[in-house]
């Protein structure tokens, strides 16, 4: 199978030498071959780093532990400052695709697209340090570690990512497999959710299978609060307002015959707004608590609060349309339906005004066609090469 064969009929190392185009391919692939987990990803953010100081710019490296931060001054005058990020990490998956660029890395896979995100990152950068004379104001770069849940933006920004200078704009992206290939999605307002995390320990008394009557049992009692915090969303939450309650864990037992006298119930929420988020919070809590008395046990809560929603300023969605339309083609910008799916670029989102838009990646011809974090999970690459363009334009746009 070959992708954009027109641009790279053959794998090479990514070279300043190659166009831009050729560059961006050969980087994707390479970071696809190289796959790092999050807070691991050294080869990655040395090569981000390298990269970024071959183009002349000022580097920092092991920010947020393995994040990279780099700023490119324009010669033009002064202006605001634009952030653009790109996020680093695979995730732990064996990669089930078979081609030249398979992950070399057992166990690790680039399943969400981070190795586009670096590959349009870094021609980015190229891009807009080759105008650097006609630029005002300045760029960060930030490469971000361990986007998967573990909350590397947030690390970065405690090692002073929003400081010196405090970006103006943020910028960022993700190549998004179920959007047509050509199309950029885009929409104001909250784009992600927010999402917490919960662990239920639900406690009985064990025993014999065939006396129950001298149990607690925790099964039963968990299978009653599953059901019982599937309510929440269909009886708590307004119907025309977005939320999710998920059990997507379950741990209890040891033999068919051995009631258990403990079952662990792990979960998610979701939401775009606080006041959602606070009542699921608020019913998980109770229902957890009051569901395993009803037949006799106990229980123990914990919450782990996780991301706010991604929310893009009306204001900047409003001013870069016209210029995404401008690079993807009229008709090719599409308002996005926002996704219960969840990124930690909100956290830089909440303290900088910005967009967080989506690049049409799918593609049937290639079998590009499954969902993130799939073993199979694939782009069609003229992603990575419409992100490029798109994110330079936007930042020029925004640099005024
Ligand atoms: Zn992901
Ligand atoms: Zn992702």
């Amino acid at each position: 199978m070959t992708f954009a064969p027109e641009l790279l009929a053959k794998t090479v190392a990514p070279s300043l030498d190659l166009t831009w185009e050729e560059d961006a391919i050969a980087l994707r692939r390479d970071f696809h071959a190289h796959p790092e987990l999050g807070f691991e990803e050294t080869r990655s953010a040395a090569i981000v780093a390298e990269r970024l100081r071959a183009l002349g710019m000022e580097v920092r490296e092991g920010v947020g532990r393995t994040g990279v931060i780099a700023l490119l001054r324009g010669e033009a005058g002064d202006g605001p400052c634009v952030l653009v990020r790109a996020d680093m990490d695979a995730l732990p998956i064996e990669e089930a695709n078979d081609w030249e660029w398979k992950s070399e890395n057992k166990g690790a896979m680039h399943a969400c697209g981070h190795d586009a995100h670096m590959a349009i990152g870094l021609s980015v950068a190229r891009l807009l340090a080759e105008q650097k004379a006609t630029l005002r104001g300045s760029v960060k770069f930030m490469f971000q570690p361990a986007e998967e849940g573990l909350g590397g933006a947030g690390k970065m920004i405690e090692d002073g990512l929003l400081l010196d200078p405090k970006p103006d704009f943020a910028l960022a992206l993700h190549v998004w497999s179920p959007l047509e290939k050509g199309l950029i999605g885009v929409a104001a307002g909250p784009v992600m959710a927010c999402t917490d995390e919960f662990r239920a320990r639900i406690i009985g008394k064990g025993g014999h299978g065939a006396m129950p009557e001298q149990t607690v049992d925790a099964v039963l009692m968990a299978a009653h609060t599953v059901v019982a915090l599937q309510t929440i969303v269909s009886r708590n939450v307004k119907p025309l307002e977005a939320g999710v309650v998920t059990v997507g864990k379950i741990e209890s037992g040891t033999a068919f015959n051995v009631i258990p006298g403990e079952a662990i119930l792990s979960g998610t929420t979701r939401a775009f707004s606080d006041d959602v988020r606070a009542l699921l919070e608020k019913r998980v809590r109770e229902i957890v608590e009051v569901q395993p008395k009803v037949f006799g046990g106990e229980s123990e809560l914990t919450w782990i609060t996780g991301f706010p929603a991604v929310v893009n300023d009306a204001d900047v969605v409003e001013r870069l349309i016209p210029t995404f339309e401008e690079v993807a083609g009229e008709g090719n910008v599409i308002e996005f339906e926002p996704t219960l799916g969840a990124e930690d670029m909100s956290v830089v989102l909440q303290h900088i005004p910005g967009c967080y838009f989506f690049v049409g990646a799918r593609n049937e011809e290639i079998d590009a066609v499954y969902p993130h974090h799939h073993p199979k999970f694939n782009i069609d690459e003229s992603a990575v090469l419409l992100g490029v363009r798109a994110m330079v334009e936007a930042t020029k746009n925004l640099l005024g």
